[in-house]
């Protein structure tokens, strides 16, 4: 662990291990913190937190470029980190080094443009001031299935508003966190101002951060489920929360679209990440005047998918994080398939020349899929596209916002009238039009309902770490 400046082993010395899901080799052994851990994580950020607010919004953004250039410096090293320990093939891991570092860049730009602002009074004797301020100390917590550009994401803008911080990443993923405080380290953070607790059992710790008065704000990355509890704790001290959670997007393909540019966008998408990506599509709706030359393309572009380790090349598959995120997956498909789907490839787990070590699950293309099926509701976090038909009887802006989740949408259409209808009534926080990839470092992410609370990136992202603070003068 990493706290006030140390490398630290836990206050019980337990430690566990990290492991590679597509082999299940042992890549490291770490500690194994607990409630007394992130207690002690706490007291360091509270005690860092006074001079690191006052030092010049220059000084700290000079230690985020440094910390962008070492990351840059470090992408294959980090790559390589990461798709041994989190599964991803090794392309996909460059770019999200390249995604981690954008978000030090733009908050090392962006924390000099901390800028206040002046209101008139209708009063000629007074003056009205606005500054922003940082909230304090700050509780991370990250997932596994984007292990460092989660981290960034949240510590960047964090350390430019002048908050300190103390982290828990994920417990499949730490070698990667570890990874990323070495940077900051090495870039000149000062002690207490960044602290890692690593633990394998996240309930002790999430208590802690989420309870602890002296936390300001609780920074979540996960499970609609886990925000959820996260949530109600904080409310007993009022803290600030950010809550980036689970999504089911719909991925809406109208009757003028090219069915071939919208499949090959969808095959895109869809198995990024092996499908583990909160803004994955869940329902692929199709019009059914194009919907065969759109199946027929979707299934030649999965029947080419390779899966298996992420280090080999030409691999695009690879494993799920958990035994229990394969059977979820199974489950869904072999549900859909007894209420009536078509199942046109995969459909099942993939277990030759040395699969059956990992969590592989072959892509999976699903037609004919319909609401009283389990993947039309619930999240599926896997390799499995899954289609269903619609034609001009239905109203495709309410089967698309049927879902208590609001993250990520797709369109596809040549139509601007209808493009611009449909981002306006889709209730998704994030929409993509003819455009599977729209995420950046300056463009804001979240979701509606219950996919979240509050931004990522872009200045939006920046103000999540501020007080805001009038002054009324008097003159
Ligand atoms: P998860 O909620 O189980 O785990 C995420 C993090 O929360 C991990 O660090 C884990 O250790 C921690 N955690 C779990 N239980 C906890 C508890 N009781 N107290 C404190 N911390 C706890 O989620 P997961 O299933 O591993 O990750 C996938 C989920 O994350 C998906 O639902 C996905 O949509 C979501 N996600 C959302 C975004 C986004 O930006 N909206 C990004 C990535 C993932």
């Amino acid at each position: 662990m990493y706290i006030d400046g140390n490398w630290l082993a836990a206050a019980s010395g337990a430690t566990f291990d990290s492991r590679n899901p597509a082999t299940g080799e042992i890549l490291g052994t770490l500690p194994n913190g607990n409630g007394e851990d992130a207690e002690r994580a706490i007291a360091a950020a509270a005690r860092a937190f006074p001079a690191w607010a006052t030092r010049t919004a220059h000084e700290r953004s000079a230690i985020l470029y440094k910390a962008w250039a070492l990351m840059l410096e470090r992408k294959a090293q980090l790559a390589e980190l990461m798709t041994g320990e989190q599964g991803k093939p090794l392309k996909a891991a460059q770019n999200e080094v390249q995604y981690a570092a954008d978000f030090l860049l733009w908050f090392a730009e962006e924390a000099k443009r901390v800028y206040g602002e002046s209101i008139p009074s209708a009063r000629a004797d007074q003056r009205f001031f606005v500054a922003y301020q940082p909230v304090g100390v700050v509780a991370a917590i990250t997932p596994w299935n984007y292990p460092v550009s989660m981290i960034t994401r949240k510590v960047a803008p964090a350390l430019a508003a002048g908050c300190t911080v103390v982290l828990k990443p994920a417990e499949t993923t730490p070698l990667c966190a570890r990874a990323v405080f070495e940077i900051l380290h090495e870039a000149g953070v000062p002690p207490g101002v960044v602290n890692l607790v690593t633990a394998q059992d996240p309930k002790p710790i999430g208590v802690v951060f989420s309870t602890h008065a002296a936390v300001r704000k609780l920074t979540f990355t996960g499970s609609t489920v886990v925000g959820k509890l996260l949530a109600r704790e904080a409310a007993a001290t009022l803290k600030r929360v950010s809550m980036e959670l689970g999504g089911h997007a719909p991925f809406i393909v109208c009757a003028d679209a090219d069915p071939v540019h919208a499949a090959k966008g969808a095959a895109g998408v869809k198995f990024l990440n092996t499908g583990q990506a909160c803004i994955s599509p869940n329902r692929i709706y199709v019009h059914k005047a194009i919907a065969a030359d759109f199946i027929d393309t979707l299934a030649k572009r999965i029947g080419v998918m390779k899966v298996g380790n992420g280090m080999e090349p030409g691999v695009g598959i690879g494993p799920l994080n958990n035994a229990a995120a394969l059977e979820k997956v199974d489950r869904q498909v072999q549900d859909a398939v007894a209420k009536g789907a078509r199942l046109v490839c995969g459909g099942q787990r993939s277990m030759g020349d040395g699969l059956d070590r990992g969590c592989f699950y072959a892509p999976t293309l699903l037609t004919g899929v319909t609401p009283d099926m389990l993947i039309y509701r619930e999240e599926t976090f896997g390799p499995v596209a899954a289609v269903c038909l619609y034609d001009d009887k239905d109203d495709i802006l309410a089967l698309a916002n049927d879902t208590e989740y609001g993250l990520a949408a797709y369109v596809y259409t040549r139509d601007i009238g209808r493009a611009m209808r449909l981002f306006e009534g889709l209730r998704f926080g994030i929409v993509g039009i003819n455009d599977i990839n729209p995420t950046a470092a300056a463009a804001p992410f979240g979701g509606m309902k219950e996919s979240g609370l509050g931004r990522e990136g872009a200045r939006a992202g920046l103000m999540e770490y501020l007080d805001t603070k009038l002054g009324g003068f008097s003159v």
